[in-house]
């Protein structure tokens, strides 16, 4: 019988409940967390300051996560269409970062959490706008795309965000055409951007591409590729097509760790802590760093404009499966396979796999010297055989490692892959 280590309320042993789930327990697991949170009480309204956005379903909810492997899990409405609104924020700061590199975007648009509603005039004292994860900030995101105008703009916005989603994403007619009649706060905030040069392109033109972004349709199951493929460093962990660079990758995830959920951020972090970005239409992207992309669709808001629902099963999902980003292993696993000695030729054996980061090789190098120490010990032979990647921090200790491991030893590497010869930052 495995030992129990998840919270003994939800993941009582037995038959799970979900008979069309047993397929799969980790679908299980999640249909479960739904259904807990369905008979809670989370008061929430539908966003209702367009037409069509009042439409929505309030009953709908689903969860779908994607591994950065490539494997899909869901329960509950996971594929139904929504529109992305706000979660299309990061994509596109990513797609800016990515053309435009992180000191110029830098220029324009902050990095801070405002601490404010989504469509809040916030922009610091030179009138930049501060949080590229709401409105005034994101509207400049947009001009930042290439493109000689807003078709054009847009134009690279739908295929970037149908890279991060793996598919081909539409706009919703009815949704952009609600929007645009009814935009004159958007209207004011790109104003504002303009009139302190925070937004360098004609209005319209950041404008119409920013409304049509919003309107985008996807279910929670792309909503997890796109979060998927920030998590796994801008690869694509189902088409493997790579959309962004890692660095771009990393810094949007920073961005939405301070700034994505309105201003609810900082309670977000300490409760959930897994970047992420909400939208008006229900959705929620999450991007738990190499490990997952998970998407969430609840159409009902909370007073901050986060999906009520959606909070909820990712709070619980977090505490639940041990995802909060500063869930750390305490004891890390160790890097050390094995040490073998043979006394009669004097050699011993460290043999080391995984990831070799800077936690992993003090590790290493901590056994290697005192495995040195042995008498016995002439050659030291590190068999980075099973290791499956080398930093450049764990490459410099090796090689110093190698210059000084002292005693009289001395160190043999196996490296049949060329890991220290091509280190990763
Ligand atoms: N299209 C919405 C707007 O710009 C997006 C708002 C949101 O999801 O936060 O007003």
């Amino acid at each position: 019988m495995p030992e129990q280590t998840t919270d003994e309320s939800t993941f009582t042993a037995g038959r799970p409940r979900h008979a069309e789930y047993v397929d799969n327990p980790v679908n299980a697991a999640m249909a479960r967390v739904l259904d807990d949170v369905r008979r809670e009480d989370h008061p929430g309204a539908v966003a209702d300051y367009i037409p069509e956005l009042a439409k929505a379903d309030p009953e709908q909810f689903g969860i779908a996560s994607v591994s950065v492997t490539g494997r899909s899990y869901g329960a509950g409405d996971y594929r139904t269409p929504f529109s992305i609104q706000s979660m299309s924020k990061p994509f596109v700061y990513a797609l800016a970062l990515q053309h435009l590199g992180a000191d110029a975007v830098g220029e324009r648009i902050g990095v801070e959490p405002s601490g404010e509603a989504f469509n809040a005039i916030s922009f610091d004292q030179s009138g930049r706008p501060e949080n590229p994860l709401i409105n005034a900030g994101a509207i400049v995101s947009t001009s930042l795309t290439p493109g000689d105008d807003g078709a054009e703009r847009f134009a690279h916005i739908q295929a970037g965000l149908s890279a991060f989603a793996g598919r081909d994403l539409e706009v919703d007619d009815a949704v952009y055409r609600s929007e645009s009649g009814t935009a004159f706060r958007n209207l004011a905030l790109a104003a504002l951007a303009k009139s302190t040069d925070a937004l360098r392109v004609p209005i319209e033109d950041a404008l119409d591409p920013y409304i049509r972004q919003c309107s985008l349709l996807v279910d929670a199951h792309d909503v997890a590729v796109m979060g998927a493929t920030l998590a796994y460093g801008g690869l694509n962990p189902i088409t493997g097509v790579r959309v962004v660079d890692a660095a771009v990758a990393r810094h949007t995830l920073s961005v939405m760790t301070g700034c994505g959920m309105y201003d609810r951020s900082g309670a977000w972090m300490c409760s959930v802590g897994i970047p992420a970005k909400s939208g008006v239409g229900g959705g929620i992207v999450a991007a738990a760093p190499g490990e997952y992309g998970i998407g969430v669709f609840s159409p009902p808001l909370d007073e901050a404009g986060n999906s009520a629902r959606g909070v909820a099963v990712l709070q619980r999902l977090s505490s639940e499966f041990g995802l909060h980003l500063l869930n750390r292993p305490m004891t890390p696993v160790s890097a050390v396979e094995s040490v073998s000695a043979d006394p009669a030729s004097g050699r011993v054996t460290l043999r080391v796999r995984g990831e070799l980061d800077f936690v992993a090789v003090e590790q290493v190098v901590h056994e290697a010297l005192s495995a040195g120490q042995a008498q016995s010990c002439t050659t030291m032979v590190l068999d980075l055989t099973d290791a499956t990647r080398v930093s450049t921090v764990s490459a410099y200790l090796i090689n110093q490692l190698a210059a000084d491991i002292g005693y009289g030893v001395r160190l043999s590497i196996t490296d049949p892959s060329g890991l220290l010869a091509d280190p990763v930052r």
